[in-house]
């Protein structure tokens, strides 16, 4: 049973112009979210990511759809259930939200406060929580004297402070730079691995959803318009829309002005063959197009790897009979995705 599930979800919000129709935010969004999945949300802003995630953890009702959480419908709870259900789900956000009148440790502390624990309990959880995010000996600073990074990492400490299934981060590397950002990324792939929490990643860095996620869904304008294993969507993006992202952090595929550029400095026809692991060889491509009579020349590429998974994409000047380039390419599609990206010859 999939940990978090929305089906046929609609938020609608009403225009702040009279007499125009309602925002919709989120549009008939299903998804499930699995049990010690790391979901990312990735999608331009206003994609709706944001609001998604409200109506994850109930701080908003859908207009429409359901939403299970841990098997419970919570369209369908009264406020005092659904403030069970938000204890359940841990949250962190862009500007960390810590309280900057209090310690590390009053911060960490809150929502085990907040919860009822008694004093010698919350003492122990909070050390405990300081410990695993590596920041014990900061317990007695305030949220100023820190770096970002150390911020966030208190952000984490806090949300996981009462042991919640879910852990939703809302661009919570967005404020960071790229060391940071790695840094945090690896303590997230911690809690899932270690604590075997659920992390929702909400972003629009393609790069996060990259290094850390297992899962992603692509939105746009309100709707899901891709979604699957990163690998997956990673290696070869059905949607046009998903394509533009997941072409900003892969490598090996020539932008268009790039594109121009091999234009102008190769003859023959362009071609981007994309492999992935597994299913093709790159021998066998080189072979066949030998095979033809056919003169090639290697002219762009790159190799990604998603967690031990290798996939990419080369670019090949190919000259020849164009019927022979036809029929070379036809059996080279039969095993590795071939897109022409340039016809014409070169003058
Ligand atoms: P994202 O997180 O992907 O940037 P949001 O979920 O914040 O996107 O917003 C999606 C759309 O819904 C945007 O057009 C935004 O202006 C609109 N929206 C979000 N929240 C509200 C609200 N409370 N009232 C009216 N419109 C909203």
């Amino acid at each position: 049973m999939p940990i978090v599930s929305l089906t046929n979800v609609t938020k609608a919000y009403p225009s702040r112009t009279p007499g125009d129709g309602d925002i919709v935010a989120v549009d008939d969004v299903s998804l499930d979210i699995e049990k010690g999945d790391v979901f990312g949300i990735i999608g331009y802003s206003g994609a709706g990511k944001s609001t998604l995630v409200r109506l994850i953890n109930a701080l908003e009702p859908a207009s429409a759809g359901s939403i299970h959480v841990d098997g419970v419908d919570i369209t369908t709870l009264k406020e005092s259930e659904l403030r069970k259900v938000r204890g359940g789900i841990g949250m962190i956000f862009q500007q960390f939200n810590l309280f900057s009148s209090r310690t590390v440790r009053a911060n960490v502390a809150y929502p085990l406060k907040l919860a009822g624990w008694a004093k010698k309990d919350i003492d122990d959880r909070v050390s405990e929580l300081l410990a695993f995010v590596g920041l014990a000996d900061k317990a007695r600073s305030y949220p100023e004297q820190l770096s970002g990074g150390q911020k966030q990492r208190v952000g984490i400490a806090r949300a996981l402070a009462t042991g919640p299934a879910i852990l939703l981060a809302d661009e919570a590397t967005s404020a960071l730079d790229p060391q940071t950002t790695h840094e945090v990324l690896e303590l997230l792939a911690r809690v899932n691995r270690e604590q075997g929490v659920t992390i929702v990643v909400i972003t629009h860095e393609m790069d996060v959803i990259q290094t850390l996620a297992t899962k992603v869904a692509v939105m746009e304008n309100g709707r899901v318009i891709e979604q699957g294993d990163v690998f997956d969507v990673f290696s070869a993006p059905q949607n046009p829309a998903s394509q533009r992202f997941v072409g900003t952090v892969i490598k090996g595929i020539p932008s268009p002005a790039e594109v121009a550029v091999l234009r102008e400095r190769h003859g023959g026809r362009l071609v981007t063959l994309s492999f992935r692991d597994g299913r093709s060889s790159q021998a066998q491509v080189f072979l066949d197009l030998a095979a033809a009579g056919l003169d090639f020349e290697l002219v762009y590429g790159g190799i990604n790897d998603i967690r031990g998974r290798a996939f990419g994409h080369l670019t090949l000047a190919v000259r020849g009979d164009s019927a022979a380039i036809d029929s070379a390419l036809a059996t080279i599609a039969a095993n590795v995705d071939v897109t022409e990206i340039a016809r014409e010859e070169a003058r």
